[in-house]
């Protein structure tokens, strides 16, 4: 037995489709990875090469969880996105086996304090706060991609309270799974248990207290949460 000196912090488990339970090591998302989206955050699609900002394991809500309402924001926004769930590590992983690296899929939502982030970037400032808030994670289970496939076309989708707010296609992402796997595995060693958030279509707005999200990833599945 390991002589910690606090309790050790537990590992998170996001639910599997089928059973059991995926063992999440860290999160990273891909910012700007929609065209759409880009433009409507002011930013030129043409000229951005892959970036990423990272959530703690533990901001993730799962199970159809209810998500607080974070402090510190008045303008919480969704980001609806596809999550890439990695099952097999590695570094300089190259594009034409990137996807055998690959667990599962999931829908996910990355859960945003948009005036902390519009402030952040006035600054030259880091995302975090904006970005890597606790409960900034709601995800579905994730679906093996024994079972799902590797999806790379098909709706991406998020209803608040029934009405459609984002509604995209998997074809529309810049940077594919593939080549977003390759690209991070130079940037750092991907290791069992890493989830990709690989970016939102546009239709990004805010969300107040009591609004119930539903998303849907065809041949994926659904993330819901209740803001509370
Ligand atoms: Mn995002």
């Amino acid at each position: 037995m390991t002589d910690y000196v606090i309790p050790a912090p537990p590992i998170v488990g996001v639910p599997v489709q089928g059973g059991g339970l995926f063992p999440v090591r860290r999160i990273f998302c891909v910012g700007r990875n929609y065209a759409a989206h880009v433009r409507e955050m002011g930013g030129d699609p043409n000229r951005e090469t892959p970036f990423f900002f990272t959530k703690p394991a533990d901001a993730l809500v799962a199970g159809g969880a209810d998500m607080p309402y974070p402090t510190m924001t008045q303008d919480l926004h969704h980001e609806m996105e596809m999550v890439v769930a990695i099952g097999q590590g590695g570094r300089g992983i190259a594009e034409s086996v990137a996807l055998q690296h690959v667990f599962g899929y999931a829908a996910g939502l990355d859960m945003t304090r948009r005036d902390l982030q519009a402030e952040a970037k006035k600054h030259g400032r880091p995302w975090d706060m904006a970005k890597g808030f606790d409960h900034s994670a709601p995800i579905g289970d994730i679906v093996p991609a024994a079972i799902a496939g590797h999806p790379d076309q098909g709706l991406i989708e998020l209803r608040v309270n029934g009405n459609v707010r984002q509604s995209s296609d998997l074809a529309k992402m810049i940077w594919s799974v593939p080549e977003t796997i390759a690209y991070l595995s130079r940037l750092v060693v991907l290791a069992p248990g890493d989830l990709i958030f690989s970016g939102t279509p546009d239709g990004v707005a805010a969300v107040a207290k009591g609004d119930v999200l539903a998303g849907q990833i065809a041949g994926i599945g659904t993330v819901r949460t209740r803001i509370v």
